[in-house]
């Protein structure tokens, strides 16, 4: 019988490309992943659309039922001649129990591999501006589990005071009195620096820095909750002159994407890029309308108009030959719309400097003859007066939906999911925001204290009539121009 196959996988610390490639590939071979609660859920998206999902989390401290529930998953699930794949946070091997697993899994003589992750005890220090080593201050660094051990046993303090290098503690929150105080009991200095990592590579990620002698204090102060690392040692104050992850554009932020799935990508890599979290709820679909349009047609056009990226994607998808529109003008409002035209090597004859339908159609009207039939590819629900504007300008205009928008009703507990942490919510577009008023049944006080972020004016329009504050109105009408709103509104 096939036995199936484990890749015991280290995920990294929580910012999404610090996955490796290779774990990145047995995410995506993955007949069923079985993942933590300590890893970035968008690397999920790697996975084959009907790869098995299985969230076995542990609330931080490693707890013996959930770890048996997980080998027998790994095991059960590799009998049935499956790739499982189990995403870990961090490395495998550190404080991850991936030993154990594969102790399980060899009892089965499944076949398993090993992929070592990033882990948070070198990462999460990196993130905040610390090296764990550093010429001149540290030679060493050590890593400790700051959990005690079942039967009460505690690590050598005697031994560990007297270590020079950099001690790094995980799962030390509970125990930081404990560690700092017998520290101290064996000999280290009370003055030796102390920093405290909570989420760390996350949107989230906060510091918190004392010394040994009052850093208890302090973190009781400041409620330092797991998942957070511990780092004692000179290497902790060139934080002041390292921190740089903090210092980024979108640092601090969580941000709701929620673009259709094909495009939403492109808007997080830029968000993760600035600093920022990404969380996606896909809440349209884009279909594109022209696989049956007879594009022999599209000579008695003189002038072709696009108003979007969807628009003009669609419209070539399917031409079978670009000689057909050789001596039609063309003429686009916006600069993502006009990108998506540079793609299929076509420069416009024109494009207002204004992205309104209006300015489009009276450029249009400049650029051809009473009577001429010009074509307007736009979606189904996109705003066109091409009756009015025929009147006016004594032309032909015509209007063909080259894509769809469906909106995407979401169950209403999955958006709640969603939302957890996410600091700002951004809507491209008006079906967007109806669709994330109508997943919640209209039922906004769970979405209290999140701020909106609209791309323009009649986005703007839509959500003030749902009822949703517009607490952030791009300038520039892109993914871009919104994010960098958020940016100057911080
Ligand atoms: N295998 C993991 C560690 C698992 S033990 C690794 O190699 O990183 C879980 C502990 O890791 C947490 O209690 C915390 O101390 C630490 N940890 C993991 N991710 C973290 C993060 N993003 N920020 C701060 N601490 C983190």
């Amino acid at each position: 019988m096939d036995r199936g196959k484990v890749y015991i996988v280290g995920a990294g610390p929580g910012d999404m490309e610090l996955l490796t490639l290779k774990a990145k590939r047995c995410v995506e071979e993955a007949d069923c992943i079985v993942y933590d609660r300590l890893i970035n859920k968008r690397i999920l998206k790697f996975a084959k659309p009907d790869a098995e999902l299985i969230y076995l989390g542990k609330l931080n401290t490693e707890g013996g039922v959930i770890q048996d529930e997980i080998n027998q998953t790994l095991v059960r699930e590799a009998l049935k001649g499956k790739v499982v794949t189990r995403l870990k946070g961090g490395d495998p091997f550190v404080f991850g129990r991936g030993g154990e697993e594969i102790q399980e899994i060899l009892k089965e003589g499944i076949p398993f591999e090993v992929v070592p992750g990033i882990t948070s005890s070198i990462s999460v220090p990196a993130y905040s501006g610390i090296p764990v080593t550093h010429r001149g201050i540290s030679r060493s660094f050590h890593v400790f589990t700051g959990h005690t051990m079942e039967d009460g046993g505690w690590h050598n303090f005697d031994a560990i005071a007297k270590l020079q290098g950099t001690l790094v503690f995980l799962m030390g929150v509970k125990n930081l009195s404990l560690i700092s105080g017998d520290l101290m009991k064996y000999g280290k200095d009370p003055e030796t620096p102390v920093g405290i990592i909570e989420k760390g590579s996350t949107s989230k990620q906060r510091v918190i820095r004392g010394k040994l002698s009052d850093i208890v204090e302090i973190a009781a102060k400041e409620d330092v909750k797991p998942p957070a690392i511990i780092i004692i040692g000179g290497v902790v104050d060139l934080r002041e002159e390292f921190n740089w992850f903090e210092k980024k554009e979108l640092f601090g932020k969580k941000i709701l994407v929620t673009r259709d799935e094909k495009q939403a990508e492109a808007m997080s890599s830029i968000i993760e890029k600035k600093g920022g979290e990404a969380v996606e709820l896909p809440l349209i679909q884009i279909e594109d309308q022209m696989k049956d349009f007879d594009y022999s047609e599209i000579k008695k056009y003189k002038c072709l108009l696009f108003n979007s990226q969807n628009g003009v994607r669609s419209f070539f998808k399917y031409i079978p030959d670009m000689r057909l529109i050789g001596d039609i003008k063309i003429g686009v409002v916006g600069v993502k719309t006009k990108e998506e035209l540079s793609k299929v090597k076509i420069v416009p004859d024109f494009m207002p400097g204004e992205y309104t339908g209006e300015l489009l159609a009276k450029e249009a009207s400049e650029h051809t003859e009473k009577g001429d039939n010009i074509l307007f590819v736009t979606s189904d629900i996109s705003p066109s007066n091409s009756q009015e504007w025929s009147v006016k300008y004594d032309r032909n205009f015509e209007k063909i939906a080259a894509y769809k928008t469906i909106k995407v009703k979401k169950d209403k507990n999955e958006v709640l999911e969603a939302l957890k942490g996410v600091d700002i919510v951004t809507f491209l577009s008006s079906s967007t925001a109806e669709a994330f008023v109508e997943s919640l049944e209209g039922d906004l006080s769970k979405a209290e204290g999140v701020k909106f972020a609209s791309i323009g004016p009649v986005t703007s329009d839509t959500m003030k009539k749902l009822g949703l504050s517009v607490d952030i109105e791009a300038k520039s009408f892109t993914a871009e121009g919104i994010l960098k709103a958020i940016e100057e509104a911080m």
